[in-house]
């Protein structure tokens, strides 16, 4: 088995160098060496440290780079942290993982993004438009009430005229 110097993801021995970093892979020789186990943010990650914890293994925690233009568009901070674990306990983690429901049985992530993300796959000047559209519509049935008030003066005041008018014939 091999793993990135930079990423610490596992590689297969027959790879010389990592799919995201392009960096040359180095062997695993100690059995104690951190390998990344998955990586989580907030709630998930505190829930996958205490589940690693409570199966007796250690983890250690890295955080990826950030990325800042996302922080400023949605406030959110989103940067993943990477969990390592030592190289020994790597499957035993990964099987608590699978258990908790952090990693789906066929090794892939369950990705959270839809808590941060309410109207996923429209863009943000989609909604913006939306925004637009409501208030727009929301002031022409304003506009609508506000003649049909002005219509009910007008016509009510010249039917009390009328009528008083009508009294003093
Ligand atoms: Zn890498």
């Amino acid at each position: 088995m091999k793993y990135c110097n930079s990423c610490r993801k596992l590689h297969n021995d027959n790879e010389e160098t990592c799919k995201e970093c392009k960096k040359p892979l180095s062997s695993i020789k100690d059995n104690n060496t951190p390998v990344f186990l998955i990586s989580a943010e907030g709630f998930e990650k505190d829930r996958i440290i205490a589940a690693l914890s409570d199966a007796g293994i250690p983890s250690d925690i890295k955080r990826q780079k950030k990325n800042n233009s996302a922080n400023v568009v949605t406030g959110v901070d989103m940067s993943d942290l990477n969990i390592l674990v030592p190289y020994q306990a790597y499957e035993k983690a990964y099987d608590v993982c699978v258990g908790i429901g952090a990693i789906k049985e066929e090794g892939e992530e369950i990705l959270e993004d839809g808590e941060y993300e309410p109207s996923k796959g429209k863009s943000l000047d989609e909604q913006f438009e939306e925004l637009n559209g409501g208030s727009k519509t929301g002031r022409i049935v304003l506009a609508i009430m506000l003649l049909i008030l002005i219509a009910l003066a007008v016509f009510g005041t010249d039917a009390i005229t009328g009528f008083i008018g009508n009294l003093f014939k």
